[in-house]
């Protein structure tokens, strides 16, 4: 099954809304990365996203160019050609980018999904994110608007948030002293991103209810899940039913499943999941190397052992155990099992 086309992730969005479930959205940054998504969801016959952030566009340019729009662009290549091998649905996003780097990262990436549609090939991407959430909620939402609608030319959903969304993650989002009231969306908020986007295209919105990238000790981390539920009942009741969001959950690692579930409720249809799977990735090969210290090591004179210090030897093991978190991810958020192939 290649990627979903713009229609089928549409419909990939419609059935979690309607079904109370999630896609995990796996930030991927390697070949060994995006096998290790692929493999979650084919093994969980679960649908899925898999997404790259400007910072994983960097690293695969290479380090002498740390091109962030072409590195993006070789790694949804990839997963095109390599998503066709399985029998689930992926979609491919980009993750946060900021205004100050749209132009140079999410214009390239529109323009190769247009020439792709030009040919008559499926979108590049189904999905970008435009993160205008550092600046004030009415710029926030003139740039989100311009970007919105080149999106919706090409039957691209864009991904927009309100709110700040703690901790950091490749530079974007807020940092350590962001002032605590950023950190909640109000009614008001999503009210005004409703009003601001609606009759352009579809889009998702990360609204922010206390979320915050990366894993902190329990407890430092007061998610109110209640706000998702306060916003679309203030946007439901002035605009009706057909009103409600499309939610993404940002900086969900660490938190606790009954935190998770409840988001469902409330129209979360899309969990960012990097954290986790960055630890569950080097965890099995830290292993790796202080079992087999001698062998990937020249201890001493000796030569080590190639089976050992073969850079595959140790990637496995990161992936697998990388697919098994990403299965966790779609158990959390009910997604197992529920894959549209061949239904859409
Ligand atoms: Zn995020």
């Amino acid at each position: 099954m290649p990627v979903a086309t713009p229609k089928q992730f549409a419909a990939m969005l419609d059935a979690a809304q309607e079904g109370g479930y999630a896609y995990p959205a796996i930030n991927c940054s390697s070949l060994t990365t995006v096998n290790a998504a692929l493999k979650a969801f084919a093994d969980s016959k679960s649908d899925g996203i898999i997404q790259f952030s400007t910072g994983a566009g960097q690293f695969v340019s290479g380090l002498n160019h740390k091109n962030a729009a072409l590195g993006t662009i070789v790694l949804a290549e990839a997963t095109h050609r390599l998503a066709e091998q399985y029998d689930v649905i992926v979609a491919l996003n980009t993750d946060h980018c900021q205004p100050t780097a749209a132009e140079s990262f999410l214009k390239p990436l529109i323009e190769a999904t247009a020439a792709r549609r030009a040919k008559g090939e499926n979108n590049l991407f189904q999905n970008h994110m435009l993160d205008a959430s550092n600046l004030p909620l009415e710029e926030n939402m003139a740039i989100s608007q311009e970007y919105l609608k080149i999106c919706a030319e090409n039957e691209i959903i864009l991904e927009v948030e309100a709110g700040v969304v703690g901790g950091e993650e490749d530079g974007a989002a807020g940092t350590e002293d962001t002032p605590e009231e950023k950190l909640y969306t109000t009614p008001e908020d999503m009210l005004a991103v409703y009003e601001a986007l609606h009759s352009i295209g579809r889009f998702t919105f990360a609204a922010t209810f206390g979320n915050v990238h990366g894993h902190y000790k329990p407890g430092s981390v007061k998610l109110r899940p209640k706000i998702l539920q306060q916003g679309q009942a203030s946007v439901m009741e002035k605009y009706g039913k057909d009103a409600e969001f499309d939610l993404v959950f940002h900086g969900g690692s660490g938190s606790l499943l009954e935190e998770i579930r409840e988001t469902l409720g409330y129209g979360v249809i899309k969990m960012n999941v990097d954290t986790d799977t960055q630890y569950a990735f080097t965890r099995p090969i830290a292993d790796h190397m202080l079992v087999n210290y001698e062998g990937v090591l020249k201890v001493d004179g000796e030569v080590g052992n190639k089976k050992a210090y073969d850079p595959r030897a140790y990637l496995k093991k990161g992936e697998e155990a990388m697919a098994a978190r990403v299965a966790e991810a779609c158990n959390d958020l009910l997604s197992t099992g529920k894959t549209l192939f061949g239904s859409i």
